[in-house]
């Protein structure tokens, strides 16, 4: 098996110089490019399995770059890791919008770093190891293709947000706490916050838009997938 490729998307030299020495010295091969049109098209000639994003760069910006590639089937699946300055910006990174799987504030350690790495990396991968397709209430789960459908259509969702999907509709009726969520879909908990579980949820429960109802909240506890067919959404009632 090759060693996973990790590209870059930084325009600070000094710092794709200690990360890429960092990720290549436990074993990853490194690519980079120091703005974001140059990213996308590494991005696009190379597929990388994990990508390094940083919000602030030059010609195009971090936010516009992950939209992109989310956008494009040939990199869709590509797991992107966001590096950002503001706290404030993680529920848009992370969200809906966005749809980056994981993200680390600056400063960081690049322990740290790399750690978040590790994690993200072993969950993507795992993804194409069993074939096995869940489906219930219209929803359909392909956990070898990483597809997913909602009554037919496509649902566009990331890595994240299928894993988490995947590890609810697996046990119907099941409350599942943050930390166990964590643990199935981040892979490493004790690196996550419980917040972010909240944050995928939220970019989920939009993307089912009025079959929002798959993922319920269990007060106190958690989430669950129901066992009977959810009620739909009533957001446009008759006046
Ligand atoms: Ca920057």
């Amino acid at each position: 098996m090759s060693q996973p490729k990790i590209l870059i998307i930084e325009d600070e030299p000094s710092l794709v110089e200690v990360l890429a020495y960092n990720l290549e010295a436990v074993g990853y091969e490194v690519l980079s490019a120091g703005d974001g049109e140059a990213g996308l098209e590494a991005a696009r000639l190379h597929r990388p399995d994990l990508i390094v994003l940083d919000i602030m760069l030059p010609l195009m910006d971090g936010l516009e770059v992950c939209r992109q590639l989310r956008a494009d089937e040939r990199t869709r699946g590509i797991a992107i890791l966001i590096l950002t300055a503001k706290a404030e910006e993680v529920d848009e990174v992370v969200g809906f919008q966005m749809g980056a799987d994981d993200y680390v504030i600056k400063p960081f350690k690049i322990g740290s770093l790399t750690q978040r790495i590790r994690a993200l990396l072993r969950r993507t991968q795992h993804s194409g190891t069993d074939q096995e397709i869940l489906a219930a209430h219209g929803l359909e789960l392909d956990r070898w293709r990483h597809r997913s459908t909602l009554n037919g259509e496509e649902l566009p969702l990331t890595v994240t947000e299928f894993r988490l999907l995947w590890a609810l509709a697996r046990q119907p009726g099941r409350a599942f706490t943050r930390h166990e969520l964590l643990e199935a879909a981040l892979g490493d908990s004790a690196v996550a916050q419980e917040r972010t579980v909240d944050v995928h949820i939220k970019a989920i429960r939009q993307k089912l838009g009025r079959h929002a109802g798959l993922v319920e909240t269990v007060r106190g506890v958690g989430y669950r997938f129901p066992e009977g067919p959810p009620a739909l959404d009533q957001e446009e009632t008759i006046p």
